[in-house]
């Protein structure tokens, strides 16, 4: 019998239904893809740092204001979230050029941007997550312009948090990708940081060294991905200074 009700499965993390409506519980799977699932592996460990990372972003981001869809984490793998309808978007902020930027406008990766850059693609795998402009999403009403506005301004602020985090502990946030979700309070609706927030969804360099420490070692054949998750958790203190291996996580709490 099933131990409970599967809401969702992708392909880095599965919903069940959460103990009291409006609630879901989302699970990290070890599982990573790239290149729209054409390239998949099983990492070790790999749910357990993202379950405690982005619990970390999140919790950050609510310390400042920024809602969210966190409510805690229940163990290792596993963690409470409001539900959301999800708006059909991923929401990329670039602060370096890098990956499909960097092809698509022939930018050498790492050069700085003038500003903070924000674009959309259209979630839909089996598309490819087109780049899409404004004008498309508020044509087929994916979003208005209202939310649009309040999606960058959104975006900005955890742009904000997580680049200061990061420069904290000697990372470059060159991009990264967030999904919004809507939610109703009485009779309004507010947009909220849903998803996740982790090295799988962002672009991280060493600051000196310019080492990836993100889902680009995975992506590009860089070497172990979980030593680089491994460094960006313990360089923020959500992994003992010790470092131990994920397999066998000694995490803080
Ligand atoms: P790019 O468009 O250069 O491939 O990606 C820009 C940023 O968004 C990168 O940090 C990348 O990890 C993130 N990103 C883009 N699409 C996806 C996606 O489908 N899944 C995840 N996890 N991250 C994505």
């Amino acid at each position: 019998m099933a131990r409970r009700k599967l809401v969702y499965e992708g392909k880095a993390k599965i919903l069940y239904e959460g103990p009291e409506p409006g609630t879901l519980v989302q699970y990290f799977k070890d599982d990573a893809t790239a290149f729209n699932a054409e390239k998949k592996d099983v990492i070790d460990g790999k749910g357990v740092l993202n379950n405690r990372l982005s619990e970390f972003f999140m919790t950050g981001l609510q310390r400042i204001g920024v809602p969210t869809h966190f409510i805690k984490r229940l163990n290792m793998r596993e963690q409470l979230i409001r539900q959301v309808e999800i708006v059909p978007l991923e929401v990329i902020v670039r602060n370096f050029a890098a990956g499909t930027m960097a092809q698509r406008l022939g930018l050498e990766e790492g050069t700085a941007l003038p500003r903070p850059i924000v674009e959309f693609s259209y979630k839909d795998d089996s598309l490819g997550d087109p780049l899409v402009p404004e004008e498309y999403i508020i044509a087929f009403g994916w979003a208005t312009q209202q939310d649009l506005d309040d999606i960058v301004a959104l975006a900005l602020r955890v742009n904000d948090f997580m680049a200061g985090v990061m420069h904290g502990v000697g990372i470059k946030l060159v991009d990264f990708k967030i999904e919004v979700g809507r939610v109703w309070e009485n009779d309004f609706m507010r947009l909220i940081v849903a998803d996740e927030i982790s090295p799988d969804s962002c672009r991280l360099w060493d600051i000196e060294t310019d080492r990836k420490l993100d889902k680009d070692v995975f992506r590009r054949d860089l070497g172990d991905l979980n030593d680089a998750y491994t460094e960006v958790a313990r360089r923020l203190g959500v992994l003992p200074k010790s470092g131990q291996p994920i397999t066998k996580p000694t995490l803080i709490n």
